[in-house]
Formats: C-alpha cells, sequence, structure tokens
C-alpha cells in the first residue's frame, strides 16, 4: 500500500454507513477508481463540501494494487462548478458525461485525453446559458471517438464526395455513412439528414465550449440524440442503460409541462 496524489473529479458519491461515502472518481493519472471516504459526512469532517459530485479536487489516498477500493486520506478542492449546482438542468448534463464515462472503461485505465475532455465538458456546462445540449453531444462523439470507435463523417465512404445531400444513410456498425446517389446502404443504414452529419463534423472537431453557439432545432437536435446513443450503444455495450439519459428526457418533458401550464395560468 502507497501513499498516492491524484488530479481528480468526483463523478458520484454514495452513503457509506452513517458517516462515510464511496466516491467514483476520474482520475488524470489512474483512469476511474473508487475511495472510502471514511467520517466525511460527520459535522467535523475535515472535507468541508470538498467531495461533492463534479469538483475537481486534488486527491491524496493509500492505493492498494490489485483492489477494487482505495482509502481517501484528504481531498481539497482545485476546480468548482457553481453554477452546475444551481441548475438542475446542468447537473442532469453533468450526470449523462459521467456515467458515461464511468460504465464505458474498466477502472485503474489512465486515459489523460479523456479526463481533460470530461473537465472541458464539466467548464463548459458551468459558464454557458445556452446550447447545453450540444456541450453533451459534442463530449459524445469526442469520447467515442478517443474510445477508438471514430466514425468516418468526412465523405461519403463510397464515392468520397464531402458535400452533404438532404438525405443520407448512416450505419451505426460501420460507422460511416453513403449518400443518396450511392445508395449503398439504403437497405441496412438508418436515414440521416445531411445537416445531421455536418453538425456532427463540427462537434467532432471543435471544442465542447464551442458547440454550445449552433443552432439546432428540436427535431434535428433529437435525430443527432438518437443517432449518438445508438453508435454509442452499438460499440460499447455497458451503456444499454443509461440512467442519466432518461432522468434527461423525463426531466425535459417535465420543463415542457411546466411551460405549457405557466402559458395556460
Ligand atoms: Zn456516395
Amino acid at each position: 500500500m502507497s501513499i498516492t496524489k491524484a488530479d481528480a473529479i468526483i463523478m458520484h458519491s454514495r452513503k457509506q454507513g452513517e458517516t462515510s461515502k464511496i466516491l467514483r472518481l476520474y482520475t488524470r493519472e489512474f483512469g476511474k477508481i473508487s475511495a472510502m471516504a471514511k467520517g466525511s459526512r460527520g459535522t467535523r469532517s475535515k472535507y468541508l463540501g470538498a467531495l461533492e459530485p463534479f469538483n475537481r479536487v486534488s486527491l491524496v489516498f493509500y492505493k492498494k494494487e490489485g483492489r477494487q477500493l482505495h482509502y481517501l486520506s484528504d481531498a481539497s478542492i482545485t476546480e468548482s462548478f457553481g453554477n452546475l449546482h444551481a441548475q438542475l438542468g446542468k447537473l442532469a448534463l453533468a450526470a449523462v458525461a459521467c456515467e458515461i464515462i464511468d460504465k464505458s472503461e474498466q477502472d485503474d485505465h489512465s486515459h489523460p485525453e479523456q479526463f481533460l475532455l470530461l473537465l472541458n465538458t464539466l467548464r463548459a456546462l458551468d459558464q454557458h446559458k445556452t446550447g447545453l445540449r450540444n456541450i453533451i453531444r459534442a463530449f459524445q462523439i469526442q469520447f467515442i471517438t478517443m474510445a477508438g470507435f471514430e466514425p468516418e463523417l468526412e465523405a461519403c465512404h463510397y464515392c468520397h464526395r464531402p458535400e452533404v445531400d438532404t438525405l443520407l444513410y448512416f450505419s451505426p456498425n460501420l460507422g460511416l455513412y453513403s449518400c443518396s446517389q450511392c445508395g449503398h446502404l439504403k437497405e441496412t443504414g438508418k436515414p440521416v439528414s445531411g445537416f445531421v452529419i455536418e453538425l456532427l463534423r463540427w462537434f467532432k472537431g471543435g471544442t465542447v465550449a464551442n458547440a454550445a453557439a449552433a443552432k439546432v432545432s428540436k427535431s434535428v437536435g433529437e435525430e443527432i440524440d438518437t443517432l449518438l446513443l445508438e453508435y454509442l450503444q452499438t460499440h460499447i455495450d455497458s451503456l444499454l442503460n443509461l440512467k442519466s439519459v432518461s432522468y434527461m428526457k423525463k426531466l425535459e418533458i417535465d420543463l415542457l409541462q411546466y411551460k405549457s401550464n405557466e402559458k395556460a395560468g
């Protein structure tokens, strides 16, 4: 057992016994780890709110090789996202990014590029007021690319024509599309509008923060969300049941209902 430091993002935490917490953390150095924070819920805890979800903390812990659960020794906040905690919708989106990371990779597998992607996603959600769903869309396409399943979006796979038609056919399985002239994937692919492919190119190549600026209608947004989720789930089957995605959808319905009630009243 050795005492170790790490730069970590708290993905979620759950209560353990009367006074402790078990944290799921994404660290820059070791990838995902679980850590027990003893006495962290007591009124005189030394952690003082440092262990809230989505905080970035400087972590000191006892690392035991081959063990699933490590023991926290100290944690101090290096970056917190105040706006994120002030809005339920932002929290729900942050939870989507964390759950995708949490469920997709094995523990103790370092992936600094993905750590930065998660960090930049939380920052962008914290800082932006609009286009928040686009931030998560950009996170998803960049995440799946880093995970080794980069989709081919630059041109039609068959004729190499980069201009997009109104209607294209995308194969989640193959991770590529055919234009309507080639029509190769007409039977097996999913019909998708050219605008969706153009947006995905942009989300994939830019920063997650810049994605917030895209103007996406509700129907195009739904088309992108369905396509991205199917693509993720085709290649990483541990992502089949994402609680945070169901919650995000439910929350949106509730918000819409709330708005329409307000109008009616
Ligand atoms: Zn073609």
